[in-house]
């Protein structure tokens, strides 16, 4: 059984992986500093004996005691409205927070895993998008403090496995969802979950016609976890490749909960990707990973996950 620290714990998908480690037999560590996360995702792992968990911001100090034998680093604002509000955290979690825990994970011996995302592909021109592609990111739009930091940390955690030897992993993680997603986080997911119980109109950017690919949560943290106790240090794509436009995203969640409220068309953010769709050949052949949840049952968990949120 490992030790595992998990930077980034309180968040949404950091909790679900404690989670799962935790079920699995192993030792935690979480550290967090709350900027995005929440202490009610770990409220249940208070009793845990084999959950230890340390506030801090690691952009700047990892003060945790003893040796890891695998870091996880998912700390980072994760959301377009989250890293608009929070520009210079979301940079230093990409540059100064991996630099620190990929230190950790030298001095320690331990793997590192790095959470990447799809939008280091930015605007892709490939489609479905394959890990050999380069991307089409705007350096200096108001995207680019999350995807360049993250394409700085693929960057740094390459150097660390090709200089020091470290043995590291790259989740390029597609757009997730499922319970302990904050309901005013922003993403497409929360927002219009909240709109349809609330009745408000929901809120649709640009013609709805840019499309994304939606895993639920377990399975990525399988794949993350599958990842981790692989050999592949090369960048692997973890997301589920059922693309859907936005529009169909909102018609299907009014339908789903039986209710009509108008659809409000509002101006597409700046940069916004107009397609996304990941190609997961590598992950199935490298880890014999694919998503198993589907979409209706994925939905229905999180809506049934919204609703108590709300009822709060
Ligand atoms: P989240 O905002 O729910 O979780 C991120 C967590 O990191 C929060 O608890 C936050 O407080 C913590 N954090 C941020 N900066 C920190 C710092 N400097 N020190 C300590 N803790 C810090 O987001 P999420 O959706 O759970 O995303 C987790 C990771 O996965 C992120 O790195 C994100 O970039 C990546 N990712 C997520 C998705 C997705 O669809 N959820 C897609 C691509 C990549
Ligand atoms: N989106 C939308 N209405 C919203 C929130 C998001 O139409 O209230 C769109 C957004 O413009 C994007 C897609 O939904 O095209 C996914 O947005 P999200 O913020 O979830 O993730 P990302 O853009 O990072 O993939």
């Amino acid at each position: 059984m490992a030790r595992a620290l998990v930077a980034g714990a309180a968040g949404f998908v950091g909790s679900h992986l404690v989670d799962r480690l935790i079920a699995d037999g192993h030792t935690v560590v979480g550290v967090d500093n709350f900027i995005t996360g929440d202490r009610r995702n770990l409220d249940h792992l208070q009793a845990e004996p084999r959950f230890h968990f340390v506030e801090s911001d690691v952009s700047r100090d990892l003060p945790v005691d003893g040796r890891v034998d695998r870091v996880y680093h998912l700390a980072s604002p994760a959301s377009p409205i989250d890293y608009l509000k929070l520009p210079f955290e979301t940079l230093y979690a990409g540059s100064d927070a991996t630099r620190i825990l990929l230190e950790r994970a030298r001095v320690d011996g331990a793997r590192f895993l790095m959470a990447s995302t799809s939008e280091v592909y930015g605007d892709p021109a490939i489609h479905p998008q394959v890990e050999s592609y380069w991307g089409n990111v705007n350096p200096i739009g108001p995207r680019s403090v999350y995807d360049e930091a993250k394409r700085y940390a693929e960057a740094i955690t390459m150097a660390y496995h090709r200089y020091h030897g470290v043995p590291t992993r790259i989740a390029r993680i597609f757009n997730t969802y499922g319970p302990r997603m904050r309901l005013n986080d922003g993403r497409v997911i929360p927002a219009f979950g909240a709109q349809v119980l609330r009745g408000e109109p929901i809120t649709v950017f640009g013609d709805g016609s840019q499309t994304r690919s939606y895993c639920y949560v377990s399975d990525l943290v399988e794949g993350l976890y599958r990842l981790m106790e692989s050999g592949l240090t090369l960048p692997c794509n973890l997301g589920n490749p059922t693309e859907k436009t936005v529009l169909e995203l909102a018609n299907y969640l009014r339908s789903a909960a039986g209710s009509d409220q108008p659809i409000e068309f509002r101006p597409l953010p700046e940069d916004d990707p107009k397609q996304r769709r990941p190609d997961i050949s590598r992950a199935k052949a490298e880890l014999d990973w694919e998503p198993k949840v589907g979409f209706d049952t994925g939905i229905a968990a999180t809506m049934a996950y919204f609703r108590e949120a709300l009822a709060r």
